[in-house]
């Protein structure tokens, strides 16, 4: 019997270290990563300027408490800030705790700016997947809770793109709409830009506010560093983790002025939230990250990717029926199970991930080369072979 609590269905691959876009076992055995970690590891693994940063960093200092300056985290969310809308970032340490700090600034908004102590509901919908603390999951439907024995009010989960149901579930105590511009978890479903700017012009319309989760989709995993920046439309609040500091744990929530100021001393809190070791981390990702040349080659490499998968789909219509995604959050929804076919990659040494509607993700680090590339549509093509 193993002493970790059984919460992961694992497979019995065990992983000693890894270099770019490979992990390797102990016996040399190297695996093709598409799946990054699930979107975490964006930059390759054992990146040489990251690790020299964080060591930088760990001879010097890991961590003080939030009541002290820590001048890497002001220089951090100055960075975030001037890459979108947000004005304010508060730090914590992983995507579920974004998403419980995005829900309780949207309901302290209303609590403070109007004196309100109903406006708490927030319209969340089907597919969606926001994390595993109470708050979040029932953000993410509240029949996650059953299990749990708890039922937490304030969420109204609708289908996604059903308008109709959207606008009815609309009320004097709606404070929000929380939602993924690219679902992960659910599908690789990615929101059209007409969509986005439908659920802002909802929010201006119905004094609430516009919360996007962009844990998976963000930091360039999309192509733009974060995804609703396609639509041009601005959220009020946004929530972000996963590759931000490229596997060291960290999250951000970020807010607009006019929402973050409602936050005052005390409202919100986190231990290591911002320690010094996760932010020098989180700049030395956007180091390299806000390079033009970086998001030039990634937009290529994308690009190179997706008509290649496409060439396969069509050759293999009987495995792969449809290609989804953006950038390099891509999709394949299969004809047969999904499992079966991460099962084969997996043969073939290249790491995939499930999803929803019974697709395969394909997450692999941004820094992939073109040959990667093609040594993935190799066995994805042999995968499609096999599984006919
Ligand atoms: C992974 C994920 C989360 C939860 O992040 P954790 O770091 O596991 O808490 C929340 N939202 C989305 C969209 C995610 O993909």
């Amino acid at each position: 019997m193993t002493n970790v609590l059984p919460t992961y269905p694992r497979s019995n691959l065990t992983f000693d270290y890894g270099e770019g876009s490979y992990l390797y076992e102990a016996n040399g055995d190297k695996y093709l990563d598409f799946g990054s970690g699930i979107a975490v590891n964006s930059l390759g693994y054992s990146n040489k300027y990251l690790n020299q940063k964080l060591m930088e960093q760990a001879n010097k200092l890991w961590h003080v408490s939030n009541v002290y300056q820590i001048p890497e985290q002001e220089r951090l969310a100055s960075r975030l800030c001037d890459t979108c809308f947000a004005d304010y970032v508060f730090f914590c340490n992983s995507g579920a705790e974004s998403v419980e700090a995005a829900i309780k600034i949207a309901r302290r908004y209303f609590y403070v700016t109007e004196g309100s102590k109903t406006k708490n509901e927030i319209i969340t919908f089907s597919g969606s997947f926001h994390g595993r603390t109470i708050g979040a999951l029932a953000a993410g439907g509240l029949e996650k809770l059953e299990g749990f024995n708890t039922a937490v009010p304030g969420f109204t989960q609708i289908k996604y793109n059903d308008h109709e149901a959207l606008k009815n579930s609309i009320n004097e105590n709606t404070a929000a709409i929380l939602i993924e511009p690219i679902q992960g978890e659910g599908g690789v479903s990615v929101l059209p830009p007409e969509c986005l700017i439908g659920l802002r012009k909802l929010c201006d319309e119905n004094n609430m506010l516009l919360i996007f989760d962009e844990v998976q989709c963000g930091f360039l995993r999309s192509g733009k560093m974060f995804a609703h920046q396609w639509s041009g439309v601005e959220p009020d609040i946004m929530t972000t983790a996963k590759a931000i500091a490229n596997g060291f744990p960290l999250g951000a929530c970020l807010t607009s002025k006019k929402v973050g100021d409602v936050m005052d001393h005390g409202s919100h809190g986190s231990t290591y939230g911002g320690n010094p070791l996760a932010v020098a981390v989180g700049n030395a990702v956007l180091d390299l990250m806000l390079k033009e040349e970086f998001i030039e080659q990634l937009n290529k490499i994308s690009e190179y990717l997706l008509s290649g998968l496409q060439s396969i789909s069509k050759k293999y219509p009987d495995s792969i029926v449809e290609i989804r995604g953006k950038g390099l959050m891509l999709g394949l929804k299969c004809a047969k199970d999904n499992k079966d076919f991460v099962e084969e990659l997996r043969n073939q040494r290249m790491l995939s991930i499930k999803a929803g509607e019974n697709v395969v993700r394909l997450l692999p680090p941004l820094t992939i080369s073109i040959n990667e590339c093609d040594e993935a549509l190799g066995k994805i093509a042999k995968a499609c072979e096999a599984g006919k």
